[in-house]
């Protein structure tokens, strides 16, 4: 299992004190956990099937935590 040690939505590193129980990503605070699941709190509306990442070279991008290998898209920020 991978961690990331960041919540998927803010990218702050070290703030996971709360985790999906629909699909085990961990989040930094309950509004970041019903971002992650589209704007719904509870568990019917579905999870973002992705997370966002931060490094050096490539800035900010969006990894697919599901299936679907291909879906890897770069963020513009400006
Ligand atoms: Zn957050
Ligand atoms: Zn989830």
């Amino acid at each position: 299992m991978a961690e990331t040690g960041a919540c998927p939505i803010c990218l702050e590193e070290g703030a996971t004190g709360y985790t999906c129980a629909s699909c085990g990503v961990r989040a930094c605070s309950p509004r970041h956990l019903v971002a992650h699941r589209g704007g719904s709190s509870d568990h019917q509306g579905g999870c973002l099937p992705f997370r966002v990442e931060k490094e050096e070279e490539r800035g900010r991008h969006f990894i697919a935590t599901r299936d679907i290998k291909a879906l890897e898209l770069v963020l513009v920020d400006r």
